[in-house]
């Protein structure tokens, strides 16, 4: 899985880093960003959770083969 954030879209509404606080957070600036080591928690379902909380539609989960 690949956990993509259109950082031109996100409005630092936090929604993400509330549904899936292992793998999102904010920058400095507050706009989303992975976790260091985020993209290892891609198997987390609170992962889709937190693409669908996204009011502007910024997270994009796309499965990878294997
Ligand atoms: S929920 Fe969407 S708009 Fe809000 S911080 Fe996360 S990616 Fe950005």
């Amino acid at each position: 899985m690949h956990i993509d954030i259109d950082k031109d879209l996100c409005i630092g509404a936090g929604q993400c880093a509330l549904a899936a606080p292992d793998v999102f957070t904010q920058d400095d600036d507050g706009f989303s960003t992975l976790q260091p080591g985020g993209e290892d928690g891609t198997g987390d379902p609170m992962v889709r959770e937190a693409a669908r909380a996204c009011p502007v539609g910024a997270i994009t989960v796309s499965e990878t083969a294997g």
